[in-house]
């Protein structure tokens, strides 16, 4: 996968390509991770990428014809391209596997009050926010996506460190882990762990995962469809939580 991450401030992104396990996936070409100054497409001559809003208010926003040059500069048949934005759809996990798929992204990093919405309108297949509430630009976003998606990316986790078990990958949150040592100032790991059965401990862990579920995100279990074994679990779960 190629991403090309349109931004103001590229400095601060580069550290991601050579960053624990995202470094890795770039280093093993898996991933091309590539940083483009807007400002390097202004064609004012002081280099100037902003101004003032239609209609009045305070801030600035960003001009179209840097981003949308800059854009066209790496933009392919293949490319899908991101703006950034809290006011797009809510980056999940789902939205994460559907853009893992994809060869080319393109993100927008907006900053100030945000871009020209005729960029949105136009040149923008899709708007994505990282949650309800107003960062001061696009970079962090433009991260988070970076590092969800390349972790899914064939050949980036080895088998220890697989993404299937995690939370949100198959709907429900992942069961409890624990590790060395057995007996933390008296808090210990549950016994079954130990125990060397693996079906019962992938049982254990089952349950765990709706019961993690249900406390901490029953949201979450309410747009699932179970199964009548994991409905039945989920009664004795209730039951047990009730005593
Ligand atoms: N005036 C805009 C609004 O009210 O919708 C907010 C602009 S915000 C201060 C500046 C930039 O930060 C945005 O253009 C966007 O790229 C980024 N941004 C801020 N919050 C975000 C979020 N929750 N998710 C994704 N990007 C965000």
């Amino acid at each position: 996968m190629k991403i090309d991450v349109l931004t103001l401030f590229p400095e601060f992104l580069s550290n991601l390509s050579t960053w624990s396990i995202i470094g890795r996936a770039v280093d093993a070409k898996i991933l091309t991770l590539d940083y483009i100054n807007i400002r390097d497409y202004s064609r004012n001559k002081h280099k100037k990428v902003d101004d003032y809003s239609y209609g009045g208010g305070p801030g600035m926003v960003m001009t179209p014809q840097p981003i949308v040059d800059a854009i066209n500069s790496v933009k392919e048949d293949n490319s899908w391209i991101i703006y950034l934005s809290p006011q797009g759809k809510r980056l999940d996990q789902n939205i994460v596997n559907r853009l893992s798929k994809k060869e080319h992204l393109i993100l927008v990093c907006g900053h100030y009050e945000g871009i020209d919405n005729r960029v949105v309108e136009h040149y923008i297949d899709e708007e994505i926010s990282i949650g309800d509430y107003v960062l001061t630009g696009g970079e962090i976003p433009a991260m988070v996506l970076i590092d969800s998606v390349s972790r899914l990316l064939p050949g980036v986790l080895t088998s220890e460190e697989s993404f299937s078990e995690e939370s949100h990958y198959k709907g429900l949150l992942e069961y409890p882990q624990y590790t060395r040592p057995y007996d933390y100032e008296g808090y210990k790991v549950p016994d079954l762990l130990l125990s060397g059965n693996h079906k019962e401990i992938e049982k254990w862990r089952h349950y765990q995962a709706l019961k993690t579920t249900f406390l901490k995100r029953p949201d979450i279990l309410e747009n699932l469809e179970l199964s009548k074994e994991d409905m039945e679990i989920l009664e004795t779960i209730k039951k047990e939580l009730n005593k």
